[in-house]
C-alpha cells in the first residue's frame, strides 16, 4: 500500500491577471523538482509557511506532465492487479475538475479521459501479445455522494430514489446496492458515457437547487484480464472531491450547513485515512466514511495518488492554508 501526496498550482485565469500571486512551489535544492509549497502567514505577510509534499507542480505544467510524472507509472500496475485510486482535493475554483475530467481539446484532456486511453492501449497490447489468448474488458461505474447519500451517474436524475442507493457488505467487501456497471469497449465509448453522467450530475444538482461542487464525483474503472484459466480484476478510481472550503466563514442557508457537514466529515476522514495510510498504520479508519469505505481505502494492495489543487492568489488565502494543513499532514516529513 502506498500513497503519494502531491499539490498543483493553478494558473491565473484571465480575470485575476491583476491579482497577487502568494502560492509558490519550491525546492530544497535548486534544480531539484519542487517538493515545496510557500505561503506567507495571513497574520504577517513577512513570514512564510512552508508545506512539504511529494511532488509539487506550478503554474506551468501542462496537462500532459501531470498525467506523465503521477499517473501513467501506475497503469503497469493496474494490470498487474493492483487498484488505482487518485484523488483531486482542494477549495471550490482551484482546479479539481479540470485536473481530473479537463477541457475537450487533446492538450486539455486531464486525468481521467488520459487513464483510460492509457487502459485500452495497455488492453490491445497484452490482447496483441498474448495472441488472443488473454482478453481485456473494461467496465465503468461512476457515482456521486451528496448529503452522504449515494447516487448513480448512468442514471437519469429523475428516477433518483431520495434516499440514495444502499450499502451491503458482501465477502468483506462494501458493495452499493443496485450501482450500474456499464461496459466500455474504447476511448469513444468512454466519451459517450462520461458527458451523458456528467449532464445528469448537473441536471441533478440543479434540481436540488445545489451546485456539483458540492458532491464528490467518483469514477470507478473495472479492468478484467481473462486467460482460459484465471481472471484477474483490478480497479482504477478517479474522484472529483466537493470543494473543501471552511463553510463556516460563509453565510450559508439550513440547507448549506448540512451539506457542509457531510463534506466537512468525508473529507476528515479522507485525510485521516490517507494519513495513516503514509505512516504504514494498519488501522485505517476507512469505514467511518461512506466514501472511504465503498472504496475500501488501504484496504488492498494499492496505490493512492492525493493531488491537492491550489489558487495562487489572496482571495483564497485562508482556504488555501487549511487545505495545506489537511494534506501536508498527510505527508511525513
Ligand atoms: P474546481 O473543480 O476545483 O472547482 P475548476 O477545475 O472548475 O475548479 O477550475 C476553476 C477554473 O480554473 C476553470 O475555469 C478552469 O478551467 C481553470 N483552471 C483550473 N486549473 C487550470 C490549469 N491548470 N490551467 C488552466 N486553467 C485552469
Ligand atoms: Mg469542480
Amino acid at each position: 500500500m502506498s500513497v503519494r501526496v502531491v499539490a498543483r498550482i493553478r494558473p491565473l485565469l484571465s480575470k485575476e491577471m491583476d491579482k497577487d500571486i502568494i502560492v509558490h512551489a519550491g525546492s530544497t535544492d535548486d534544480g531539484k523538482p519542487s517538493t515545496l509549497v510557500r505561503i506567507p502567514s495571513p497574520k504577517n505577510e513577512a513570514e512564510e509557511f512552508t508545506f512539504a509534499f511529494n511532488s509539487v507542480y506550478d503554474m506551468s505544467t501542462t496537462q500532459e506532465e501531470l498525467f506523465t510524472a503521477e499517473v501513467a507509472p501506475h497503469l503497469k500496475s493496474l494490470f498487474q492487479g493492483l487498484d488505482v485510486t487518485i484523488f483531486a482535493y482542494g477549495v471550490t475554483g482551484t482546479g479539481k475538475t479540470h485536473t481530473m475530467r479537463g477541457g475537450l481539446k487533446l492538450a486539455e484532456r486531464g486525468v481521467i479521459p488520459r487513464l483510460l486511453s492509457g487502459v485500452y492501449r495497455r488492453a490491445k497490447k497484452i490482447a496483441k501479445d498474448s495472441n488472443g489468448e488473454t482478453t481485456v474488458s473494461v467496465a465503468l461505474s461512476y457515482y456521486e455522494i451528496y448529503n452522504d447519500k449515494v447516487f448513480d451517474l448512468f442514471e437519469p436524475p429523475e428516477i433518483r430514489t431520495p434516499s440514495g442507493l444502499p450499502l451491503r457488505e458482501a465477502y468483506g467487501k462494501t458493495v452499493v446496492v443496485g450501482l450500474s456497471e456499464r461496459p466500455c469497449e474504447d476511448l469513444k465509448d468512454f466519451e459517450r458515457l462520461y458527458i451523458e453522467a456528467n449532464n445528469n450530475r448537473v441536471t441533478a444538482a440543479t434540481k436540488l437547487n445545489a451546485h456539483s461542487s458540492r458532491s464528490h464525483a467518483i469514477l470507478r474503472v473495472k479492468v478484467t484480464q481473462t486467460t482460459e484459466n484465471q481472471t484477474l480484476e483490478s480497479i482504477a478510481s478517479a474522484i472529483d472531491l466537493a470543494g473543501s472550503e471552511d463553510n463556516r466563514r460563509t453565510d450559508n442557508g439550513k440547507e448549506r450547513l448540512v451539506e457542509s457537514a457531510a463534506i466537512n466529515k468525508s473529507l476528515f476522514v479522507l485525510s485521516q485515512c490517507i494519513d495513516a495510510i503514509s505512516r504504514g498504520d494498519r488501522r485505517i479508519p476507512f469505514r467511518e466514511s461512506k466514501m472511504t469505505r465503498i472504496l475500501s481505502l488501504g484496504q488492498n494492495n494499492g496505490i493512492t495518488i492525493m493531488i491537492l489543487n491550489l489558487a495562487p492568489i489572496r482571495s483564497y488565502h485562508l482556504d488555501t492554508l487549511s487545505s495545506l494543513n489537511v494534506s501536508s499532514r498527510a505527508k511525513r516529513i
